[in-house]
């Protein structure tokens, strides 16, 4: 994984004549650190896990990324991810730098108590090189805004009231309006202004989704209220077909009480995996990296894939569909949502001031149609796909950036620093 993000990265350093030592500088993690979490089970045995936190760059402003708990955490994800989330605040063009971390475990095989007990612990170990203007975390797949509480609930015992630790808080703690639904709303306007570009609406599409989780069934049911017609989605337990369109409000309401897809009637059941090649005008991956693959990607028939997951597509799916004319809209622009209403949030949190939900929608809608506007721009006018366009683009502002503060001078491209 973390050799796809350098490739991405590496063909934007191209792009802007980067030399050898500055791609060096510039891929590497300020900080990798990996704990060892011993914590007590509910039947009196241990539980043994290992946590990470990958802290990439710090040029732009304090680092900022999610905390993922998953079986396939490891260092190599959680700096893939760290340095994804450099490239992608730079992209929203908001004042942090990137980092992600997350603790290698199955939520699903842990009590809450026991999930309680493994990130008091995670916290205790990691609590002084984060913080609210160090690093903050964020939900990522399978945390919530109930773990990002305890996250700060656990920080604050060691130094003071301090909301703005962490962001993706319930909304009774020191949460944001709308950050729950930020990323899925991101998606819709970074796919509206894409369409726009080809005289479309949003109501002309169909739509196929990955994963209806936090991105994926906030980014369907917002896009189902402006007319996409959802023919297929998919999530953990199976997925759904319908030509005529599955009710999202309807599906909806069954995940809530039956907690995956399976088995809803208003659709036909298929394999999982059939909904990244079925007939659609546009595929949203939102599950987990690299589900469409150099094999799989000869068979997507969309002809727009909006990254809501991080990562969706291998280095080599991507170049396949590239060349077959098909627009991708890379993670670090799609799905740069969520972290845009946590800045939100951290800053409400340091100024002790809550937004109305009507503002933090409009602040989110201006930053995400200028992200995609600045990306589509550069991809027109220096014949670029979209994804190296956007590595290009936050390449050059974090390199702006720590060129300003002198970590980074020498020998740069003066078309770089102008
Ligand atoms: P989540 O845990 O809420 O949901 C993940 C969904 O993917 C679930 O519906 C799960 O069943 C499904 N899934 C897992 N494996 C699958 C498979 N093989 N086939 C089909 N579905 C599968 O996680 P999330 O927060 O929605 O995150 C999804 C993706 O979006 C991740 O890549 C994450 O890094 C990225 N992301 C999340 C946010 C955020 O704000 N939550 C922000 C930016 C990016």
């Amino acid at each position: 994984m973390l050799e796809t993000t350098n490739l991405f990265f590496n063909r934007a350093a191209d792009y802007l004549d980067l030399t050898e030592q500055h791609r060096d500088i510039l891929r590497t993690p300020n900080r990798v650190v990996r704990v060892e979490i011993i914590t007590e089970s509910d039947d009196g045995g241990l539980h043994h896990h290992l946590g990470y936190r990958v802290q990439h760059s710090a040029a732009r402003g304090p680092m900022k990324g999610g905390l993922r708990y998953h079986p396939s955490m490891d260092e190599d994800h959680a700096a893939s991810l760290a340095s994804l989330m450099t490239w992608k605040t730079a992209v929203a063009n908001i004042p942090y730098g990137g980092a992600k971390g997350g603790i290698n475990c199955d939520p699903s095989k842990l009590s809450e108590s026991e999930l309680y007990r493994i990130t008091t612990t995670f916290v205790e170990l990691i609590k002084e090189i984060i913080g609210p203007t160090r690093d903050i975390p964020a939900p990522d797949v399978n945390t919530n805004p109930q773990i990002m509480a305890w996250i700060m609930d656990a920080y604050s015992k060691f130094y003071g009231f301090s909301p703005g630790v962490v962001t993706g808080k319930p909304v009774d703690l020191f949460g944001s309006y709308g950050r729950e639904e930020a990323t899925g709303r991101g998606v819709m306007y970074v796919l509206e202004e894409c369409l726009s570009d080809q005289g479309r609406k949003l109501a002309d599409v169909t739509v196929a989704v990955q994963g209806f989780g936090n991105v994926g069934s906030n980014a369907a049911r917002l896009l189902a209220e402006r007319g996409s017609r959802f023919v297929a989605v998919s999530d953990i337990t199976g997925g759904l077909y319908n030509e005529k369109g599955i009710d999202i409000p309807a599906l909806l309401d069954w995940v809530r009480e039956h907690r995956g897809v399976e088995g809803f009637p208003g659709a036909d059941g298929v394999p999982g995996d059939d909904v990244l090649t079925c007939k659609a005008d546009v595929l949203i991956p939102a599950a987990l990296e690299e589900a469409v693959t150099v094999d799989n990607a000869k068979g997507v028939q969309a002809g727009i894939v909006v990254e809501a997951a991080n990562s969706p597509l291998t280095a080599g799916a991507h170049d396949v569909l590239v060349g077959r004319g098909v627009t991708i809209i890379p993670d670090i622009l799609a799905n740069a949502g969520g972290v845009t209403v946590s800045y939100f949030e951290w800053s409400q949190n340091i100024q002790q001031f809550r937004w109305e939900e009507a503002r933090v929608v409009e602040e989110l809608e201006k930053i995400m149609r200028r992200a995609y506007r600045d990306v589509a721009s550069l991809s027109a006018s220096a014949s670029l796909d979209m994804r190296t366009a956007a590595f290009a683009l936050a390449v050059k502002r974090v390199v702006k950036a720590a060129a300003l503060r002198r970590s980074v001078r020498q020998a740069l491209p003066p078309a770089l620093l102008g």
